[in-house]
């Protein structure tokens, strides 16, 4: 009963934790957090990505 109800210490905010960055889809519009090189909109499986 260890891993459910207490707080989860997860450090979100932190940008040195997450290694991807953040860009935008530019068919969808959408948001998302894309590692490696060619990262790929998670929404629609576009390429065509613009780096925020
Ligand atoms: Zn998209």
């Amino acid at each position: 009963m260890c891993s459910a109800g207490g707080p989860v210490d997860v450090d979100l905010n932190d940008p040195l934790k997450g290694r991807g960055k953040k860009y935008k889809c530019n068919d969808c519009g959408a948001t998302f957090t894309g590692i490696g090189k060619h990262p790929m909109c998670p929404t629609c499986q576009s390429e065509d990505v613009t780096e925020m």
